[in-house]
């Protein structure tokens, strides 16, 4: 039997599975692909299980890789030698490391049928690691295939992204996540459902909380930070935003705060879309006494314009402290 479901083990993303898998098996694949989405929705995942497709040597394995054989085995862990990632060192992707692969790629695979790069993060590369692949992309060596990873399409040079096939994945629907998080993780039906919905429709999110429980530790923290701030004047919010400008998970920190004031928005104005902190319920209903609809919207934007902001290299601290200021005074 085989490691892995038609799926190729991925939660959710079924189309671009099947697209994918009918590509390969009428060999119709495309040179380079461009995998957009959210962080955690299972980009660099996808990336990983096509190159265990395309390499895969089982033979009744027909575009979907069987997980076991040496190529998907030495894949699945990084280690073959035909299959390379490049990502970010540091906070960009540099043209030293865009040379070395392009070197690499000259030759042909050792074993595989399909050398692959897995380039991840394509939205940190320089502008000039960008130029330089823009060349690969535009006369690929043959047999080989790449696969870039980004956030969205727009943040890449409009002539890269030109030059792949754009698979832009979405969230995963919160009841597909829940129900693959029982049926692969062993997780009993609430913690599946609470999982699903604080991962926002992202299954690498999720399977890092399962995997670090501290995770949710940490998240039930940042939201009884979020309940004390919102009773302080100017001077305690001063002093949480100065702790949380070193907080090492800034990006948790800011995401909890967005699904919260997203939460409260939807219960202050009797929408009937499920809240995403179903776990806090309580304070949630709360909150949602205590402020007006146009209060919760002015906190949603300004945690969007700080995630937005500290995204393009804005002061932390300063950014941080326009949002506590934004917040409304309980
Ligand atoms: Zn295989």
């Amino acid at each position: 039997m085989s490691t892995y479901d038609d799926n190729w083990g991925m939660i959710g993303h079924e189309w671009a599975v099947e697209l994918l898998a009918s590509r390969l098996v009428s060999e119709r694949a495309s040179h380079a692909y461009l995998f957009t989405g959210p962080s955690q929705i299972g980009k660099s995942t996808l990336a990983v299980r096509f190159a265990q497709a395309m390499n895969c040597t089982d033979p009744g394995s027909n575009g979907v890789p069987c997980g076991k054989c040496r190529a998907c085995d030495l894949i699945g862990r990084g280690i073959h030698p035909d299959v390379q990632v490049v990502s970010a060192e540091g906070k960009s992707i540099k043209i030293e490391s865009i040379r070395e692969l392009q070197q690499s790629l000259a030759l042909r695979p050792y074993e595989a049928r399909f050398r692959v790069a897995i380039l991840t993060d394509m939205q940190l590369a320089t502008d000039h690691a960008a130029d330089a692949l823009l060349k690969t992309l535009e006369e690929p060596p043959a047999s080989t295939r790449l696969l870039l990873t980004s956030d969205v399409s727009e943040s890449l040079l409009p002539t890269i992204v030109s030059r792949c096939q754009v698979i832009p994945l979405r969230p995963v629907s919160i009841d597909t996540l829940a129900e693959a998080l029982s049926h692969w993780h062993g997780l009993d039906e609430h913690e599946a459902a609470l999982l699903a919905a604080l991962s926002g429709g992202r299954p690498g999110w999720a399977i890092s909380a399962i995997e670090n429980p501290e995770l949710l530790k940490e998240r039930a923290e940042i939201v009884n930070a979020i309940l004390a701030v919102l009773n302080e004047k100017r001077v305690g919010r001063f002093n949480y935003s100065e702790e949380i400008a070193r907080h090492p998970e800034l990006q948790l920190v800011l995401e909890t705060w967005q699904s919260w004031w997203r939460d409260v928005l939807l219960l202050v104005e009797g929408s009937s879309v499920m809240p995403v902190n179903i776990d806090r319920r309580e304070d949630l209903q709360a909150i949602s006494f205590q402020v007006t609809p146009e209060e919760a919207r002015r906190a949603l934007r300004a945690v969007r314009h700080t995630i937005e902001a500290l995204d393009k290299n804005a002061n932390t601290r300063l950014a941080l402290d326009v949002m506590l200021l934004e917040m409304p005074y309980l």
